[in-house]
């Protein structure tokens, strides 16, 4: 197999940031996410820190993006779309749970005869190195949400050694062409892989998405939601949100137009112009959040849009946990 030595891999990412944007799980201050490669001196790759703070959803849908530029002159304007053709760029160590999100994101943005071109300009030419989770946390349940943890569907698989370094594995023409420009570091090396650690936590969904379809009016939602503040924390660290807003700002004639993260969780994101809210209580925002991701998007797109990174469970402030949340679900009587 090959293997990308311990003391190669800083020598590899600068090579690869050469001819790419890379994006590799960094701790920066105290904040740790898929920062772009620059091999400045404060930058601490992260290969073992398990779920970064930040996911890495920015890399297609960046938090803040132009949509469009214009200059309104009288009556006229001149409208300027800017879509952003990224070039080549390249995740590096991401895990399966969070490139399953990025799959999400895809359904979303790309498919069902819509295309977000923002979203596709970003997409396109992205490669993806990730890395074989051996060691979830005490908060993923990845494997319940149908993530395969070990082998994730990437260009290349990495897999952590150690001090040996990185068990290297190209999967697809894209990845062997990334590999072939790390010829010189490589080596080729018998490497015995990790033992894979058991899933802590398990939780079963089966059947969950249609049980929902009938849940809509159901009492529960009073209970699960009293402890939910509406701080909307879960909406920007989870990798599969993807809830934005348009906003405009100009200054005299000239202005343009951008849309930015948003999140469900707050009143004014449904807040219409008459002054209609058809979520106006936080118990029908907190719903939302949970059917879109355990009953609406599966309905439409045949996938869940949580990926079980147990980032939600990690940041909520009040301890609002999707696991007690899908078990109590389940439990609950639906009245036929
Ligand atoms: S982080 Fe917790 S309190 Fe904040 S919106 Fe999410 S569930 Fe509610
Ligand atoms: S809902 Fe929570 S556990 Fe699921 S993908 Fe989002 S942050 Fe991760």
């Amino acid at each position: 197999m090959k293997v990308l030595p311990a003391d190669k891999i800083r020598e590899a990412l600068n090579i690869l940031a050469g001819e790419a944007e890379v994006y590799a799980p960094l701790v920066r201050g105290d904040v740790s996410g898929y920062i772009k490669w620059t091999d400045g001196p404060g930058d601490e790759l992260a290969l073992d820190i398990l779920n970064t703070y930040m996911p890495p959803k920015h890399i297609v849908m960046p938090q803040t993006e132009n949509m469009y530029k214009f200059i309104a002159t009288g009556k006229d304007a001149q409208v300027t779309e800017i879509v952003t053709a990224e070039g080549p760029r390249i995740i590096f160590g991401i895990r399966g749970c969070d490139l399953q999100a990025l799959h999400a994101l895809d359904l979303a943005f790309l498919t069902r005869g819509y295309e977000d071109e923002f979203y596709k300009a970003r997409r396109q030419d992205l490669a993806v190195i990730a890395r074989a989770c051996y060691q979830p946390g005490p908060a993923c349940f990845c494997e319940s949400m149908g993530v395969d943890r070990l082998n994730p569907e990437a260009d290349v698989v990495i897999h952590v050694l150690g001090e040996q370094g990185l068990a290297w594995e190209p999967k697809t023409p894209k990845g062997k062409d990334i590999t072939a420009k790390l010829q010189g570091i490589l080596v080729d090396k018998e490497v015995a892989l990790p033992q894979a650690a058991d899933m802590k936590v398990k939780v079963d969904i089966t059947g969950l998405s249609e049980k929902l379809a009938g849940m809509f009016e159901h009492p529960v939602w009073d209970e699960l939601s009293s402890r939910c503040m509406n701080c909307g924390v879960c909406t920007y660290v989870c990798p599969t949100c993807y809830c934005f807003d348009i906003q405009v700002h100009n200054r005299g004639e000239a202005g343009n137009r951008f849309r930015c993260w948003d999140s469900c969780m707050y009143k004014e994101y449904t807040q219409m112009a008459g002054g209609h809210n058809p979520r106006e209580f936080k118990k029908e925002r907190f719903r939302q959040r949970f059917l879109h991701k355990l009953q609406y998007f599966n309905e439409r797109y045949g996938a869940n849009l949580c990926i079980g990174c147990g980032r939600c469970i990690i940041m909520c402030p009040n301890e609002v946990n999707i696991l007690e949340i899908i078990n109590k679900l389940k439990e609950v009587q639906v009245d036929a």
